[in-house]
């Protein structure tokens, strides 16, 4: 489930998966480059970006695939999700119909992906407060339910971005090694 080159420990792929315009690409220049981008076309999305961190004495590479707008049309391939260890599951907490489509997600990331894939929830562009169409408590009533772990973040503020993917990698490397 994972390899072993010289300059980290493990490699862990995962992916972002949510409906389009939730903010993925955002969450993912966020963590991966400390940059975001207000108007961000869905075509130039990259295909997946890396960053190291260290989790205990270990250094894990994540390799974090992001779609090219695919979502858009609900063609996401199974070989976007093959080997995927965790997976980053956004909506977007001013449009309620992207947490509605959550279960969809979960659907397929069941049907394609990982048995034991560690899954976050996270529900991006909290900075948007006098928009906001999901309440909390729903999202974690739902990550009880669904055995999620979840988190709300803004990409734009930075606010809980890096914890998300940390928690999300520190995860998997609780069951990887
Ligand atoms: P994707 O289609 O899921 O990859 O979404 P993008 O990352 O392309 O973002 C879609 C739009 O939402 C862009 O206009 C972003 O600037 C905006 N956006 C992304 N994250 C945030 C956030 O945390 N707060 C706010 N206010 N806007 C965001
Ligand atoms: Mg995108």
């Amino acid at each position: 489930t994972f390899v072993v080159d010289e300059d980290c420990d493990y490699l862990f792929k995962t992916v972002l998966i949510g409906d389009s315009a939730v903010g993925k690409s955002n969450l993912l220049s966020r963590f991966a480059k400390d940059e975001f981008y207000l108007d961000s076309k869905p075509t130039i999305g990259v295909e997946f970006a890396y960053r190291n961190t260290k989790v205990g004495d270990k250094i894990v590479k994540a390799q974090i695939w992001d779609t090219a707008g695919q979502e858009r049309f609900r063609a996401i391939t199974s070989s976007y999700y093959r080997g995927a260890l965790g997976a980053m599951l956004v909506y977007d907490i001013t449009r309620r119909g992207t947490f509605e489509n959550v279960k969809k997600w979960l659907h397929e990331l069941r049907e394609f992906g990982n048995r034991d894939m560690v899954i976050v929830l996270v529900g991006n562009k909290s900075d948007l407060t006098d928009l906001r169409e999901v309440d909390v408590e729903d999202a974690q009533k739902l990550a009880q339910v669904e055995n999620l772990c979840f988190m709300e973040t803004s990409a734009k503020d930075n606010l809980n971005v890096e914890d998300a993917f940390l928690q999300m990698i520190t995860k998997i490397y609780d069951i990887a090694s």
